[in-house]
């Protein structure tokens, strides 16, 4: 399974790093061809308006929908994790909407501008460590949106469905729990329907079709560009 990892702006190098410690395939993705090769992406932290002007500019935002739409899992790490949200406060912008939260960014103010924190989880029996820089507040959650960590009392790690969120930093850390956790939660996830073909002139018409939600099925094979003569 090959992961993606976007890389326009932010620490996507420090998810890398991470993967690599785990042996995962992955994929620097900085163009929809790239995102149209991967299985599942992690969207990195950093600062999420720069990295929507990217989406937005590049064809990437419509890449990514159509990876949704064929039920990709996605881990979104602080910035990343306010581009998955529904809805995004302070100021509101445009976001991906894959995962059912609204979320606050910059809610902690100065006091939690950086800082290494702990609090328990449900994925081990000991702390995990939370690195916060600048960091989001999930203000609320869907009916189906499952808490895997609190900190403060507030939900930091979450997850609806095959997608994964965190306010918080994993990949600044050295332990490598959170990834793992992704890692299975993209394994596992039974719906993925696959790339017809992978091909990178594909990918055009891909990002058109962005927003069908039954992509694989919807797609009459008479209108695949092919070199072979059809039947
Ligand atoms: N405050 C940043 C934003 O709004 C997120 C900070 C981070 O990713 N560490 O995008």
């Amino acid at each position: 399974m090959k992961i993606g990892i976007l890389a326009v702006q932010g620490d996507y190098e420090a998810h890398a790093r991470m993967l690599e410690r785990l042996g995962a395939d992955y994929v620097l993705v900085r163009t929809p061809e790239e995102a149209a090769q991967v299985e599942a992406m992690i969207l990195p932290g950093g600062e999420s308006t720069t990295m929507l002007k990217f989406l937005k500019g590049e064809g990437l935002e419509a890449a990514l929908r159509v990876l949704d739409a064929r039920g990709a899992a996605f881990f979104g790490t602080c910035a990343g994790a306010i581009l998955l949200a529904r809805e995004v406060r302070a100021p509101a912008q445009d976001s991906l909407g894959f995962a059912d939260l609204v979320i606050t960014r910059n809610a902690y103010g100065r006091q939690l501008a950086s800082e290494v924190r702990s609090a328990p989880s449900k994925l081990k029996a000991e702390p995990l460590e939370m690195v916060f820089i600048r960091a989001p507040w999930i203000e609320e959650i869907g009916p189906g949106v499952e808490v895997l960590a609190r900190e403060g009392g507030r939900p930091v790690l979450v997850r609806d469905g095959r997608i994964l969120v965190a306010t918080f930093h994993p990949e600044l850390t050295a332990d490598t729990t959170v990834h793992e956790y992704f890692l299975k939660l993209a394994a596992e996830r039974p719906s993925f329907v696959a790339s017809e073909s992978g091909r990178a002139s594909d990918s055009g018409r891909i990002a058109s079709d962005a927003g069908a939600s039954k992509f694989a099925s919807s797609q009459p094979s008479t209108t695949r560009p092919s070199p072979m003569p059809r039947r």
